[in-house]
């Protein structure tokens, strides 16, 4: 029932009449001669309502419903932030105000009252945007868009975010970039950054292989093709809005996709292919609802180095943030010591702690070894008794938590490593005698 449910919420589509302006006069686009005030479309102007429909207005939209006053209002007031979102987001004030029909009860609009495409839509349990735009040359100087939506959480908004791009670049840009962005949308709040995704998505992108970027992004996709294919579009566009290696060259990319101007994902990515690989993979194995890209973005700057005879390497460890560089590169079967200094909490109640003294796993400082792009399995590091590396590789730590806990922890803690008095390594040879067996301190790293 409630997959069913999610299919047709996700379930959307955009029309595009692509309209060439041969006749309309060069010049500023409407809005912004008009100022900062949307205009008010006009297609509906004095037509009479069915009897249970009411009209709502806010500075963008004119909304048709028969949803219960207070339930419109409310909606009004989510689609409000989210388009202030948005418009901040794409450096464009809306132009001129989105007309939507969101429909609860399909009884009560009489037939004629829902444009043919529309009722087709809401009638699948869906939502689709109507979209005409003029164009001169490739610039959009005038443009139109009627939203036809079922009254679910979710599907108004996203429709909301096909309309505000058609009315205010002409375009949506290509499937995996309009669909995703339109997912975001949904799900879009105010300083809340953090995965709150459908119960239902979220269990089927943890349960499945993930999907390629190449595949994702492959050309010739058609919208509204199945909801998984939404699920994929949404994690890559929401890692790459978020994760702070990849978010800066993100919001261009977007911009040139929904303009004129030459721009592509390989364009803008390609260099940077193996990293974006390595944490889009991350990102969904550890996905979590709570997960924050933008803490969990990987360190690519800090060079690891091996440490020798007496010397140390130093880092500070942030209890909110994902792994991050020890500075150490380990060598197999070689001990090391751990010194830490502070105290972390993670969570707003509580004591603070320092990494040794945590009574659970919770709080302790957990380790991972980084190797060509390849991850160890995390474990706990025993402060007291020091460390020996299973493997070689970069040391990454990070104060021991679920992965969508990390935003509430706050303090850093000092972490100075040496190596070790007693060591495994065989100095004949300098090759490892043994790894560190499983121990029941390892951590899952769920
Ligand atoms: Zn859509």
């Amino acid at each position: 029932m409630l997959k069913l449910c999610l299919c047709v919420m996700l379930l959307c589509l955009t029309m595009i009449d692509r309209v060439v302006a041969q006749t309309s006069p060069p010049g500023e686009p409407k809005a912004k001669a008009a100022g900062k005030a949307a205009q008010t479309p006009d297609r509906n102007r004095g037509k009479p309502l069915p009897p249970g429909v009411r009209d709502y207005t806010s500075r963008n939209f004119l909304m048709h419903t028969d949803l219960p006053p207070e339930d419109a209002k409310e909606l009004l007031t989510r689609l409000e932030t989210m388009l202030t979102l948005i418009s901040k987001y794409w450096g464009k004030p809306n132009r001129a105000v989105i007309e939507m029909y969101v429909v609860k009860d399909l009884s009560v609009w009489p037939p004629g009252s829902i444009d043919g495409r529309g009722l087709q839509s809401i009638e699948a349990g869906a939502g689709v945007t109507l979209g005409q735009t003029a164009f001169i040359g490739n610039e959009a100087v005038d443009a139109k868009a009627v939203v036809y939506s079922v009254a679910d959480r979710g599907t108004p908004q996203h429709e909301a975010v096909h309309a505000y791009c058609q009315l205010n670049f002409g375009r949506t840009g290509p499937t995996w970039y309009s669909e995703g962005m339109a997912e975001m949308g949904q799900y879009w709040k105010e300083k809340d950054t953090s995965v709150a995704i459908h119960p239902v998505v979220f269990d089927y992108l943890k349960k499945s292989e993930p999907k390629s970027l190449d595949e994702i992004i492959a050309p010739g996709q058609t919208t509204g093709d199945s909801w998984e294919n939404y699920a994929w579009r949404w994690a890559l566009c929401h890692l790459l809005a978020n994760n702070t290696n990849y978010a800066s060259r993100f919001r261009p990319l977007g911009l040139s996709l929904l303009s004129s101007r030459p721009g592509s994902f390989e364009l803008t990515y390609g260099p940077s292919a193996r990293e974006i690989s390595f944490e889009y993979d991350f990102f969904l194995k550890h996905l979590e609802q709570g997960f924050r890209a933008d803490l969990c973005s990987w360190d690519w700057q800090t060079k690891p180095v091996a440490v020798r005879g007496t010397a140390t390497v130093q880092s500070k460890i942030d209890a909110k943030k994902g792994w991050q560089a020890s500075r150490l590169l380990a060598k197999a079967g070689e001990t090391y010591q751990f010194t830490t200094t502070g105290t972390w909490k993670t969570g707003t109640e509580g004591e603070a702690i320092s990494p040794g003294s945590a009574e659970s796993e919770t709080g302790r400082l957990a380790g991972v070894l980084f190797n060509d792009y390849e991850l160890s399995e995390p474990f706990i590091i025993d402060i007291a008794n020091g460390w020996t590396a299973p493997s070689d590789g970069a040391l990454y730590l990070r104060c021991h938590e679920g992965w969508g806990a990390l935003q509430d922890n706050t303090g850093t803690v000092a972490v100075k490593i040496k190596r070790g008095t007693e060591s495994v390594r065989t100095p004949a040879n300098g090759e490892p005698a043994e790894t560190l067996p499983a121990s029941k301190e390892t951590a899952t790293g769920k």
